[in-house]
């Protein structure tokens, strides 16, 4: 049995003392860590104070990006090795946000998940189609692709363990949400791939998100689904009150 995941993507949004806010907002009414994995993603500006203001709490924290080598001269970029020393739990790597205005590849993805489990942490592995490539019937065949990519030469060990958050490009930020449906069936061809790829019992462990204008009223939809194990959820996360309600539906 899977535990389900629901993780927050503030992406850059909130300041520091927002952040705090928020925090003092949720911090004693996450639900107890047995049942669900409660997580937010924010910028890296705030993440020590996040992970210090949620210490003793069910509260996980998320990066929402890190680079493939642990230090060195890479002006700018984030080490992977610093944040897991910080004690950040996840980092979201591969968003297609990442993808469209950062130009990262596939290839750059892959060494970002190598990166993260080296320094201790759990990746969020992101996929997704455009709505070019779902209208051409190309969305299974694209995501087979990416999650091929991004997960080679990694062990069982370490896919079990991955959390995977299929977000359809067109549903982000849009209103227009994937049906319950739809997204299952793709988050099957994820766990398919992973099956082809490794076995039927990583395939089995490993949790696959859904992510695309999630919100407290649609979630239960998503979660009621066979190979759908939580959410990546943006707009939806940044009030406290509506990520405890996602929290809850769950
Ligand atoms: P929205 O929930 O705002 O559509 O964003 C989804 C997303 O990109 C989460 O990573």
């Amino acid at each position: 049995m899977r535990k389900p995941i629901i993780a927050g993507n503030w992406k850059m949004n909130k300041t520091a003392e927002e952040a705090h806010a928020f925090i003092e907002a949720v911090k004693n009414k996450i639900p107890s860590n047995d049942n669900v994995d409660s997580v937010v993603g924010a910028p890296t500006l705030f993440l020590e104070k996040m992970v210090e203001d949620t210490k003793g709490t069910e509260l996980k924290v998320a990066a929402q990006n890190s680079y493939f080598e642990d230090s060195g001269a890479f002006t700018g970029e984030v080490s992977p090795y610093a944040l897991g020393e910080l004690g950040v739990d996840y980092v979201i790597l591969g968003h297609s946000e990442r993808r469209e205005y950062f130009h990262e590849t596939d290839e750059d993805v892959n060494k970002k998940v190598h990166a993260v489990f080296r320094n201790g942490m759990t990746p969020i592995v992101c996929c997704g189609e455009t709505l070019e490539q779902r209208e051409a019937g190309e969305t299974a065949e694209w995501i087979k692709g990416q999650i091929t990519n991004a997960l080679k030469d990694l062990t069982e060990g370490q896919v079990s363990n991955l959390v995977i958050a299929y977000e359809p490009i067109w549903a982000i930020g849009t209103g227009k949400s994937s049906s319950a449906e739809e997204a299952d069936e793709t988050c099957g061809v994820v766990r398919e791939t992973v099956a082809d790829l490794y076995n039927r019992a990583v395939s089995d462990a490993v949790r696959i998100q859904y992510g695309g204008s999630v919100k407290p009223e649609n979630i239960a939809e998503y979660m009621a689904k066979d190979n759908i194990d939580g959410a990546l959820v943006g707009g939806a996360s940044l009030e406290p009150e509506s990520f405890l309600k996602l929290l809850e539906a769950v």
